[in-house]
């Protein structure tokens, strides 16, 4: 006799548009290639999709974990994902393994098929850096506004931080949150909402910026934080453009009001206890982060912390980089600081890891330092030469690559936030 067919239903994994701030870490991170996106949402492939988690733990909003149990036949195919505004409800009828005819018997026994809670949760070796913040990172406060329940912020300050003799628009902006809850940490990013709709009538998602000010505000005291901005005036490919929230922000008025949502971010954070070193090395607008941090160890110097700052900064020439007046002000026994410069007239290309290769003997001393933690922020692009030129100073001073990188990963002393 023939029984029912077996039912089988996977746990699909998808991504709430609505919590995700399309910031490409998922895609970048997915061992397999089963993440995409197009103008509007980021989307998983439920037939490439094999639940291994190695995207979950970088996430900085947790949209990317979430699950729906689907009948296999019935997966939500890429582009229904593209539409979607918000994710579909649970299905209750396939909430638990189908129940069948003979599904408590023998035959027929529906197959729950790959279980991402099954999967290994944590990390994984695919990952460059770590998931983990530094054991002495303050507790971080995330996502208290969402695309559903944001808030909104006034600009108090809004400068140009770049030459006017340059082409690169970089701006300095200043958000005040008056009287609402904003608390932050030095490490983490918030997320922009611009006002406007797509071509194709769709609210802008919101675009994500690190916060350059340390936890106690842009001004000690204030509940305020401030932002490093360039003005895109051009795509990937180099064709003129206008970045819609970046334009919108550089444009903004002291008085202005913006709509916001965060904090975002629980690893990228720095370690508290005062004999921490930081290694920071970092390109252009990837200096905001970095900037938070020095901040926050200068305004916390007075009070005994003993760790060294060792900085390694790149821009395409002086004028382009920001905040560098400020830098330069800082005491030299209090950060040791590295600029490289890669389009100075009459002088050969130099990147952040030229600069850090010829610097080798301090940056080894401070990889042999369990007390150093390592950030790296900026262009896609440096990740590859600065963890290449990490390899290259380590081997030659005895330190074997494999482990020490495997160490700092898994000890949150290794953080990367490229785009
Ligand atoms: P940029 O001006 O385009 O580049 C800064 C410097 O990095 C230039 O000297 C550039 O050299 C150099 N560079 C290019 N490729 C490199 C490589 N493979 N290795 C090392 N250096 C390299 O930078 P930007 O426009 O300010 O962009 C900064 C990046 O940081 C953006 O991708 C942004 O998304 C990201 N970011 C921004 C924030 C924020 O809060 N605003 C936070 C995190 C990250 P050449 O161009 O001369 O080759």
């Amino acid at each position: 006799m023939n029984g029912p067919l077996p039912v089988e239903i996977i746990r699909q994994h998808l991504i709430d548009p609505e919590i995700c701030i399309r910031c490409n870490t998922c895609e970048e991170t997915c061992p397999v290639d089963a993440i995409t996106h197009d103008g509007t949402n980021y989307v998983v492939k439920a037939d490439v999709c094999n639940a291994c988690m190695a995207c979950v733990p970088p996430c900085p909003t947790g949209a990317i974990d979430n699950w729906r149990n689907v009948l296999k036949t019935e997966t939500y195919t890429i582009d229904e994902q593209y539409t979607w505004d918000e994710l579909p409800a649970h299905n209750a009828s396939v909430g638990a393994p189908v129940e069948t005819e003979e599904s408590s018997g023998v035959a027929g026994e529906a197959q729950a098929a790959p279980n991402a809670a099954d999967a290994p949760v944590g990390g994984s070796d695919m990952l460059r850096g770590s998931t983990v913040p530094p054991w002495s990172a303050a507790r971080p406060y995330v996502q208290l506004y969402t695309h559903k329940a944001p808030t909104t912020a006034t600009v108090v300050g809004n400068y140009r931080l770049t030459d006017d003799a340059t082409e690169s628009d970089i701006h300095h902006i200043v958000l005040d949150f008056g009287t609402m809850p904003f608390p932050v940490l030095e490490g983490q990013s918030i997320g922009i909402l611009p006002p406007g709709a797509t071509l194709e009538g769709r609210t802008h998602h919101a675009r994500q910026y690190s916060i350059a000010s340390p936890r106690d505000g842009e001004r000690p005291g204030y509940n305020n934080v401030s932002l490093t901005v360039k003005r895109v005036t051009r795509d990937h490919s180099g064709n003129a453009t206008d970045g819609v929230c970046s334009n919108y922000l550089c444009d903004l008025k002291k008085g202005d009001v913006v709509t916001v949502i965060g904090p975002f971010g629980n690893t990228f954070l720095m370690p508290n206890h005062p004999n921490s070193h930081l290694l920071m090395i970092c390109t252009g607008t990837g200096s905001a982060p970095m900037r938070a941090m020095t901040e926050y160890r200068r305004r916390r110097r007075l009070k005994g912390a003993t760790g060294k700052l060792m900085l390694f900064f790149g821009a395409r020439t002086q004028q382009e980089l920001p905040y560098f007046g400020p830098l330069m002000n800082l005491p030299k026994d209090f950060i040791d600081t590295n600029l490289a410069f890669s389009r100075t007239p009459g002088q050969p290309r130099r990147y952040v890891q030229d600069v850090m290769r010829e610097r080798a003997v301090d940056v080894a001393q401070l990889l042999k330092d369990g007390n150093t933690h390592v950030y790296v922020c900026g262009l896609k692009g440096m990740e590859d030469g600065v963890l290449q030129a990490l390899q290259e100073i380590a081997e030659k001073h005895g330190m074997g690559w494999e482990a020490l990188w495997d160490r700092l990963k898994r000890e949150g002393r290794l953080h990367l936030e490229t785009y």
